[in-house]
């Protein structure tokens, strides 16, 4: 058995479908039997509120989210799990950041973000342009939708206070050289927020070693349950911002008149949190930090490159996103002349594979990059030469029956 059949079989749906060629996983990663046990564990011996019961299941409650609060601040190898900041994903850590950093900024004040952006880290930033008067930058990409760092010095100017790039995009796999993108923030004291989104399921993250100053990701996409994500942020820079929502859990103490707020990660965490959820996540994080990633990225490396040889042979099909020397997660999208990607992947789904058509919330990308939409194959660590075989067959099979 292979090392990606093994790794295979630990998650549930693909071990009850044989015949799914699963090549989605940048939309959504499976879930791996960890993280379901888990969540099914603490529901059925838990379940109870969090920071609020003096009960003995509230006390165990509140030492499973703690300790999946830990497990977090290891994955991100973040210096306090005081950093950690329990969202319900991705897009809910990065209005966070638009809305509570925000909220710190001045009418004139710069952000600067990157063309290549998913909506998420792309709309908040408009809407808070229009809310609070700031000016929004934007990093133009090359043509092959790769970050344009040589515009950096004309971009980032002395108002500039935040850059909000994505690390990985979710439609080129290309990586972002953040050394880059910090080294020009410092210059100018400006904070760096990293959308790690398509990062973390190919492995552990260093927050320190990155040298940003917030982090977001959501667990689904780190083969952990939905509902659940994460914001971190440096201590200093989350304790200098205020709440964005207000409520239960978030206060130090509530008059009539007014409130005060509780130190982070509380005090951005208002209401219930997402608590099975983050035992699920913390579950899911503590097995990927067990795995050999020098490995699997190699395999997904050697994958990627196979399915970019293969596509390239189909006549009519462009594929979009770096050259071959470019740093790039398994993420391969691909416009094939005159067809629909929404057909294209039905036709695909036919034949046992799932892959995304559509514009893949990056609509300023794709608009850089001359199409509307796109088809998209994204491998992970339970994907092999049989699933990119089947896709390479397939879409040569689309191309047939549809033109
Ligand atoms: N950022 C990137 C790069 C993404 O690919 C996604 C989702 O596809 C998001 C942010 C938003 O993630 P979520 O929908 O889980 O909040």
């Amino acid at each position: 058995m292979s090392e990606a059949s093994r790794l295979r079989a630990e998650f549930p749906l693909l071990a009850a479908n044989p015949g799914l060629h699963y090549l989605d996983s940048a939309a959504t990663a499976q879930i791996h039997r960890t993280a379901l046990d888990a969540v099914a564990h603490h529901e059925t011996h838990r379940r109870a509120n969090v920071l609020r019961g003096s009960h003995r299941l509230a006390e165990a409650a509140d030492q499973a989210f703690d300790s999946a609060r830990r497990s977090v601040a290891r994955f991100l190898n973040a210096r306090s799990a005081d950093e950690v900041i329990f969202t319900s994903g991705a897009t809910a850590a990065l209005n966070l950041v638009a809305q509570a950093f925000g909220a710190t900024l001045q009418p004139g004040d710069r952000v600067l973000i990157s063309l290549a952006e998913h909506h998420s880290n792309f709309v908040p930033w408009q809407m808070l342009r229009d809310r609070a008067g700031i000016a929004l930058d934007i990093l133009p990409v090359g043509v092959n939708g790769e970050l344009d760092l040589a515009a950096l010095p004309q971009l980032v100017t002395d108002r500039t206070r935040l850059i909000a790039v994505t690390q990985c995009s979710n439609v080129t796999g290309a990586w972002t050289d953040v050394a880059a993108i910090v080294a020009a923030a410092r210059a100018v004291d400006a904070r760096v927020l990293l959308d790690g989104a398509q990062a973390v399921q190919h492995g552990p993250q260093d927050v320190q070693a990155l040298g940003v100053d917030f982090y977001a990701f959501s667990g689904h996409k780190a083969f952990a349950p939905n509902g659940i994500g994460v914001l971190w942020g440096r201590a200093g820079v989350l304790a200098s911002m205020p709440p964005f929502l207000g409520g239960g859990g978030m206060i130090d103490e509530v008059t009539a008149e007014k409130s005060s707020w509780a130190e982070p990660p509380r005090r951005f965490e208002a209401g219930t949190p997402p608590i099975a959820q983050a035992v699920g996540l913390a579950a899911a994080l503590d097995w990927m930090m067990a795995l050999d990633w020098a490995t699997i990225h190699a395999r997904e490396a050697r994958l990627c490159q196979q399915m970019i040889d293969g596509l390239q042979r189909i006549p009519g099909l462009r594929l979009l996103g770096p050259e071959a020397s470019v740093r790039r997660a398994p993420i391969v999208s691909f416009d094939i002349a005159g067809l629909h990607p929404h057909d294209v992947c039905q036709v695909l789904d036919h034949h046992g594979l799932a892959l995304r058509g559509g514009h893949h919330c990056a609509q300023p990308l794709l608009a850089a990059l001359g199409v509307d939409t796109c088809s998209r194959a994204s491998l992970a660590l339970y994907n092999d030469e049989a699933d990119v075989a089947a896709c390479l067959d397939a879409v040569a099979a689309a191309v047939a029956t549809l033109t």
